[in-house]
C-alpha cells in the first residue's frame, strides 16, 4: 500500500503519519476523514472530499468541516482494505 500521507485534523498526540501494520479499531488506525460532511450534502465518496486521518483525531474533529493541515486530497484509486 503506498504512503497514506499526514493526518490531516491532528488531535492531541496525534503521530501525524500512519502505521497500516495496526489494528483498524487502534485509534491510531488510518481512517478516512470527509472535510464535507455526508450531513453537509458532501459525497463520502468523492476522492476530493477524502483525507487521511486517525480515527481518534476523526472523532474528536467530529463533523465539523474542512481540515487542520493544508494537503492533497487522496488520490482517486486510493482504497483502503480492512483486515477481515
Ligand atoms: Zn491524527
Amino acid at each position: 500500500m503506498r504512503d497514506g500521507g499526514r493526518c490531516v485534523i491532528p488531535t492531541e498526540g496525534c503521530p501525524g503519519t500512519f502505521d497500516f501494520s495496526l489494528h483498524h479499531l487502534d485509534r491510531w488506525a488510518f481512517c478516512v476523514h470527509h472535510p464535507d460532511p455526508r450531513s453537509a450534502g458532501g459525497s463520502v465518496s468523492d476522492p476530493s472530499n477524502m483525507y487521511p486521518a486517525h480515527r481518534l483525531c476523526n472523532e474528536k474533529w467530529g463533523n465539523r468541516p474542512g481540515i487542520a493541515e493544508p494537503v492533497e486530497p487522496l488520490e482517486p484509486n486510493h482504497s483502503v482494505e480492512w483486515p477481515s
